[in-house]
């Protein structure tokens, strides 16, 4: 393939320029870090299996009317997205106390929160990603409230399906994060679209009934098996990169 310019490179992928104007390849990467960068490492097979996933989710929320920069997979660790102004906020939906809202709260891991709890944190490496509010994230003009609304429509919508979609397959959604852009359309209209990637790397996943984690928690906190974890997901989800697209078994139902 001709070699592509590289547009910005993160922690876990790499964005090249793509094929054509407005649009933009998504390499994933076997690269894992935590804590803000402090904890490094490579799980071997992560950006393949990401990838896969990533794929997999955004089609189905592509289905559903959720608007995503997602086009198609190109390979095994490109696909290829469309090019939007990332807004410069993470967006955090929770289902259950994990992680930091546990620790921040003094709440027992595992306890299911009386309802959901979408938080904003804002993309800033250097000041280690703050939480913020609307207040901030208004004020500091970094979205307008309309853009806001319509990302608390999405999130929860989003949030909605795949804690379903997951169930299914015997995993609970405890928590997870997304990040959204503005695509510009040639009209001149903006849309609010799903970007990034959903994948067990920005996902807390945990096994229905034994409550394992299948996610990036156990490279945080070096409970091995990680690349064993993100294949379960990928295998329940039925797309383990083995399978071939055309020959890929339905996902594994569990009743
Ligand atoms: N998360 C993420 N990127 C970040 C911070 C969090 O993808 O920079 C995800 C994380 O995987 C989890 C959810 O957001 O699914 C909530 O993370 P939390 O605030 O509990 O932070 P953590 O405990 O991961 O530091």
């Amino acid at each position: 393939m001709a070699r592509r310019r590289m547009i910005y490179e993160g922690k876990a992928k790499v964005l090249f320029e793509g094929p054509e104007p407005g649009t933009l390849v998504q390499y994933f990467k076997d690269d894992a870090t935590a804590f803000n960068n402090k904890k490094k490492g490579t799980i071997t097979g992560k950006g393949v299996l990401n990838n896969r996933i990533s794929e997999y989710l955004m089609n189905r929320l592509n289905e559903i009317g959720v608007p995503t920069h997602f086009i198609r997979r190109l390979n095994m660790r490109e696909q290829l997205v469309r090019e939007v102004e990332i807004i410069p906020i993470e967006v955090v939906i929770r289902n259950v106390a994990a992680g930091s809202i546990a620790t921040r709260f003094g709440i027992a891991e595992g306890t299911p929160l009386p309802r959901s709890i979408v938080e904003y944190y804002y993309k800033n490496d250097e000041l280690n990603d703050p939480m913020v509010s609307e207040e901030h994230i208004t004020a500091f003009g970094w979205a307008t409230i309309q853009e806001i609304d319509e990302i608390i429509a999405l999130s929860l919508r989003i949030n909605d399906y795949l804690s379903g979609l997951f169930l299914g397959i015997g995993i609970k959604l405890v928590d997870f994060k997304l990040e959204f852009g503005r695509l510009w359309h040639e009209s001149g209209d903006m849309q609010i679209v799903l970007a990034d990637e959903i994948s067990p790397d920005n996902c807390r996943l945990w096994d229905a009934k034994t409550n394992e984690k299948l996610d990036k928690d156990r490279f945080r906190r070096d409970m091995g098996n990680v690349e064993g974890a993100y294949q379960e997901v990928a295998r329940r989800l039925g797309i383990l990169p083995e399978a071939g697209p055309a020959d890929a078994p339905a996902p594994d139902t569990v009743q």
